[in-house]
């Protein structure tokens, strides 16, 4: 008869295991790196640096000032670059305004210029713009065709050699340069067994943006001072797209889904697309390029784009605040509104306490509904609450630091909590600026 001892076996033996299990992490990245300066501030995109996050305004770039403030609010929001669109005489002319009055803000972000059809002549006309702008985006669908869209392009390449910018060469299957695809679409035709025309797709995009870097390399921009980017709007399109594109080139890669649409639609293709990639060491600096729901700010982009990051344990920009999602056990909406507050609060101090605080942006914080993983999910977390669920004891207990430091009772919960995590915050990375002081 088989006892309950024999039908237990043990952990190893059920998942035919006798190893240890290696924590998953993303792939290290094996890209060149391209320098993005303006002023003091060194921006480093590609090989070790960490993945850059950007953003783009969608003020008109003629307008200084609310263009200014929005590349700041990108910027504070966690932009570490940031492009403008660069469309027209006046656009470039307002360049080097936008860029004093971001000085004068003290918003030392470098600042990306878009160019598309026109960027030759903006460039060589405005040599102030080509000087303040840090970066250039060439799209080389959208150079023009044949030997005078060779001309431009080289025009554009060499004003950013000179002038030591780095340049994204960044291909669009929108405006994929269509002799390019023709041509590769007649040639597939004529084999006696063609490929599916999408795959002719990948081909083109991935053909256009490595012959347009060898060339900017041909005409004298170091190739570590250029970016890649093939983008799609498609996650499985853009899946495999950068693999074979990392497979053929150490360029640095800029990553995103084009036109990844509004909400949680937008967002959820995004993070898809971006973690596959991320996790296997592909893509050096990101963009979220989400469609802003009326009444939504511009910054939500970066906000995603932060998120991606940090979640796939990349980068640390804000605490976490962990919740559980909230079942039958608490039907109340305590610790939905305590895990909203707490959330943002943090998010809104940490312009101040990154300074202020060094190291706080790894911090963990629980907010639990129940007692079935609030008490174990607390400990795990620097500080934790796990708050009563139905027909529990009015009673919260606080971890901290993996134990149980106290217990909340009463109608104030939510306060003294607050107050427990800002005292613990003061206490825990206060202490280096105490030191240094
Ligand atoms: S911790 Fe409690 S309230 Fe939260 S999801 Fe789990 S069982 Fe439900």
């Amino acid at each position: 008869m088989k006892t309950h001892a024999t039908e237990q076996t043990s952990s190893a033996a059920v998942a035919g295991l006798d190893d240890f299990i290696e924590p998953a992490r993303p792939a290290a990245k094996r890209t060149r790196q391209a320098q993005v300066r303006w002023g003091a501030r060194v921006v480093t995109i590609g090989g070790s640096a960490p993945v850059r996050v950007q953003s783009m305004t969608n003020t008109d770039t003629v307008d200084v000032i609310g263009t200014a403030i929005q590349v700041k609010e990108l910027a504070v929001a966690g932009s570490e670059l940031v492009r403008i669109t660069v469309n027209t005489p006046e656009a470039a002319a307002a360049v080097p305004h936008i860029r004093d009055q971001l000085d004068r803000m003290g918003i030392d972000v470098p600042l990306v210029g878009d160019f598309h059809y026109n960027g030759h002549r903006l460039l060589s006309e405005h040599p102030a713009c080509a000087e303040a702008l840090s970066k250039y985006r060439i799209n080389p669908g959208n150079v023009g065709k044949g030997d005078k869209g060779d001309r431009q392009f080289a025009q554009m390449i060499e004003i950013a050699a000179r002038h030591d910018k780095a340049v994204r060469i960044g291909v669009n299957w929108g405006s994929l340069d269509s002799d390019l695809l023709a041509q590769m679409m007649d040639d597939n035709a004529r084999l006696p067994e063609p490929h599916e025309p999408q795959q002719i797709m990948y081909r083109a995009l991935i053909t256009s943006a490595i012959t347009s870097a060898r060339r900017a390399e041909a005409l004298g921009l170091r190739g570590d001072q250029i970016i890649l980017s093939c983008k799609m709007s498609g996650v499985q399109d853009l899946v495999s797209v950068y693999r074979a594109l990392a497979r053929r080139c150490d360029y640095a890669l800029h990553l995103g889904l084009t036109e990844a649409g509004m909400g949680t639609k937008g967002t959820v293709a995004s993070a898809a697309a971006l973690a596959l990639l991320l996790q296997d060491g592909i893509g050096d600096t990101i963009r979220v390029s989400l469609t802003p729901q009326p009444g939504e700010a511009r910054t939500q982009e970066v906000v995603v784009a932060l998120e991606v990051l940090q979640s796939l344990g990349l980068r640390s920009f804000n605490p976490s605040v962990t919740a559980c999602p909230g079942c039958g056990r608490t039907t109340s909406t305590t610790f939905q509104e305590l895990a909203k507050q707490i959330d943002d609060h943090l998010r809104a101090q940490m312009p101040v306490w990154r300074a202020r605080y060094p190291g706080v942006e790894g911090m963990k914080v629980a907010v639990m509904g129940c007692i079935v993983n609030g008490p174990g999910e607390s400990k795990h977390a620097d500080i934790g609450i796990s708050l009563p669920g139905t027909g529990e004891a009015p009673a919260a207990p606080v971890f901290i630091d993996g134990e149980k430091a106290l217990t909340l009772r009463g109608e104030r919960i939510a306060e003294e909590f607050h107050a427990l995590v800002e005292s613990y915050i003061e206490k825990r990375f206060g202490a280096s600026t105490q030191a240094s002081a």
